[in-house]
């Protein structure tokens, strides 16, 4: 059964925070996908509270930009958008589910000097014009290698980054805003659809598609920064879009979420191999990791090191310890 449709409402409260709303504009043939994260950012960057707020803004809008993109492209499995920098930010990594389980990761580059708070977005990430950005698609399916597709950082906006890589890979007209203080983001992604059979679904003719699409481009493109980021997401759209007869699709609420386990940490140790563990275990006595992302510690002592490779993936690993616990026996 389809999500019920009905007109955008100014104070449709279901349109709040922590909230990714799926609109429908019929004459343009478009979708546009809005986001608004508050605590679920909070959630994330309170790990990292040691950054610059202009690092913390760079990592709020990946954040609404992966949650859009997760909306946008309906894959099974999870978004990873991904910022190879380089300049004093090395790698910014946010992760969304198909549930919207939200986290990310920001790694400073530890051989340069901690980046200047005024520093522009060109100078965090590409320094040299070496920046890239990579959006990768990892699928839920077993035994199916994860997609990726990368494509040089160019432009001063992250935004203008990722649509470039969208219209280019999808091949469909795509514009994206985006805006976070570190505390909160948000986000408007606009896309047309995929034309059927010829003719776009819901549109008469494609000169009036044409035309509604650069109307809704307009229209989006008059959103200032702080509206994205404080305005409530229900009355902010139909300030924006209320003469376009938008209909909403859908809201959903992500939220911050980690996957990461003490099976994951066992089976990334088994794969370093045990030469390797057996030399940390030698030198450390217990191989200690900690997740970049939740910032949780799993520790290994020479028994659990040598179930990895006696007992393989082990249920054990899964069943009998806690994140954080220190052995499983
Ligand atoms: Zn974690």
């Amino acid at each position: 059964m389809s999500a019920p449709i009905h007109l955008l409402n100014p104070n449709d409260s279901a349109l709040a925070e922590e909230s990714l709303t799926r609109l429908l504009f019929e004459e343009a043939s478009a979708r546009a996908h809005f986001v608004r994260l508050g605590s679920t950012l909070s959630a994330i960057t309170s790990r990292h509270a040691e950054l610059a707020p202009c690092l913390l803004s760079l990592l709020g809008e990946m954040s609404a930009a992966t949650t859009l993109l997760s909306g946008a492209l309906k894959f099974e499995g999870s978004v990873l958008l991904q910022l190879h920098g380089d300049g004093p930010v090395r790698l910014v990594v946010t992760e969304c589910s198909d549930s919207l389980g939200l986290r990310g990761t920001l790694t400073l580059d530890s051989t340069q000097t901690s980046p200047d708070p005024q520093s522009t977005l060109t100078q965090l990430v590409n320094a040299h014009g070496q920046g890239r950005l990579s959006l990768v698609l990892d699928t839920k399916a077993p035994g199916q290698r994860p997609y990726q597709g990368i494509v040089a950082f160019e432009g001063e906006a992250l935004a203008g980054a990722i649509e470039s890589y969208m219209s280019q890979s999808e091949q469909l007209p795509t514009r994206l805003w985006l805006a976070s203080d570190g505390q909160v983001a948000g986000g408007l992604l606009l896309q047309q659809m995929p034309q059927v059979g010829g003719t776009a679904r819901g549109a008469s003719d494609p000169a009036r598609r044409e035309d509604a699409w650069n109307r809704l481009c307009l229209l989006a493109d008059t959103v200032a920064p702080s509206e994205l980021m404080h305005t409530p997401p229900g009355l902010l759209l139909h300030q924006l879009f209320w003469e376009e007869s938008a209909r909403v699709l859908d809201t959903r609420h992500p939220r911050f979420e980690c996957p990461c386990s003490r099976a994951r940490v066992g089976r990334m140790l088994a794969g370093l191999g045990q030469d390797e563990v057996e030399s940390i275990l030698q030198e450390r006595g217990e191989v200690e990791t900690r997740c970049d992302f939740c910032n949780t510690l799993y520790r290994f002592d020479a028994i659990d090191c040598a179930r990895l490779f006696t007992e393989g993936d082990s249920s054990l690993l899964d069943s009998a310890s806690q994140p954080g616990s220190t052995t499983t026996h």
